[in-house]
């Protein structure tokens, strides 16, 4: 039986989920998040859980047999790319990438069944990844896994997605544009000027799924107060459409001082959204929000952002 009611997966078959040290998703990332979390004694108020692997067919329920088989193939040799030069092929990321996944999925049976109300899974919310292709660092799109294992698996008829990465998160909104049951919010840096590019307001869904998304594009530089001025709406979209369970994708990327993005909250916005989510996944779901670290290339960040995220998840404890 669960001593708390939130659990948190770490452990180096997580860590290994990585493009190596010269990379800004390097294998650093896990580990300045596990010390911050033991220096913060957060691990006793969390239970802390290691590293679960799933196969072929959990990957599949998202991604195309065809592209799979790809990464299988390159997992083999780690020599070249997965898509146009953004994603570096590396020994052994097959398995990684199950473990991410593995994770993911395990948590999701965790807060279904009861044993937890929340879980935080560090590394995973590899939100670029479509289908058919690897993108922007992500090899897998285990947002989008867990996404069709709550619609397909357990029948949900309403689930929220909530990404305030920098980044827009194009795998999970293009690939479910017509998918009335993801209540998608995504919160990111203009198009405009970030990668991947899209994400525009006007970006709400397509056929049934028509007002079933939200993009809120964030100018460069914006900072806490234009964050805390827009998430109320955010809030008040997703309470609209009653969702049974909460992904949060939680990416540190958009904290001032990341090298590859131009947004400047502080941690506060994240422990804000956590909370806020908590609340509302305890008052609509059943506890049910399962967030994921997402992006974030400045350490000090990570640590401070993800833990900031664990303690808003550990609340009452
Ligand atoms: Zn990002």
């Amino acid at each position: 039986m669960a001593s708390h009611s939130c659990c948190v997966y770490l452990g180096d078959k997580l860590a290994a989920y990585g493009f190596g040290n010269d990379h800004p998703f390097g294998p650093q990332r896990h580990a300045v998040f596990e010390q911050a979390l033991r220096e913060q004694a957060l691990d006793t108020r969390v239970d802390i859980l290691p590293p679960v692997i799933t196969g072929r067919e959990t990957l599949e329920l998202f991604h195309t047999p065809d592209y799979i088989d790809k990464v299988i193939e390159l997992s083999q040799s780690g020599e070249g790319y997965l898509d146009n030069g953004d994603t570096p092929a590396f020994e052994g990321m097959y398995q990684a990438a199950r473990h991410v996944a593995g994770c993911v999925e395990d948590a999701i049976e965790q807060l279904m069944n009861g044993h937890y109300q929340h879980a935080f899974v560090p590394i995973a919310g590899l939100h670029h990844a479509r289908r058919d292709t690897a993108a922007g660092f992500c090899v897998v799109n285990d947002c989008g896994i867990a996404i069709e294992i709550l619609l397909n698996r357990y029948g949900l008829k309403s689930v929220a997605y909530v990404d305030i990465d920098a980044h827009h998160g194009d795998g999970v909104f293009y690939s479910f544009e017509d998918e009335p049951r993801l209540i998608f919010a995504d919160m990111h840096e203009d198009g405009r000027y970030l990668y991947p590019g899209t994400g525009a307001v006007t970006e709400t869904g397509k056929g049934d799924a028509i007002g079933t998304k939200l993009n809120i594009p964030m100018p460069p530089h914006a900072g806490d107060e234009l964050f805390f001025k827009m998430w109320p709406h955010l809030e008040r979209f997703l309470v609209k459409h009653k969702p049974e369970f909460i992904l949060l994708q939680c990416g540190a990327d958009s904290i001032d001082g990341d090298p590859i993005t131009h947004l400047k909250y502080s941690n506060k916005a994240h422990a804000h959204a956590a909370r806020r989510l908590a609340q509302i996944a305890d008052e609509h779901c059943g506890g049910k929000l399962l967030a994921l670290g997402g992006g974030g290339y400045n350490h000090d960040n990570i640590a401070k952002t993800w833990t900031a995220v664990v303690e808003a998840l550990a609340y009452g404890e």
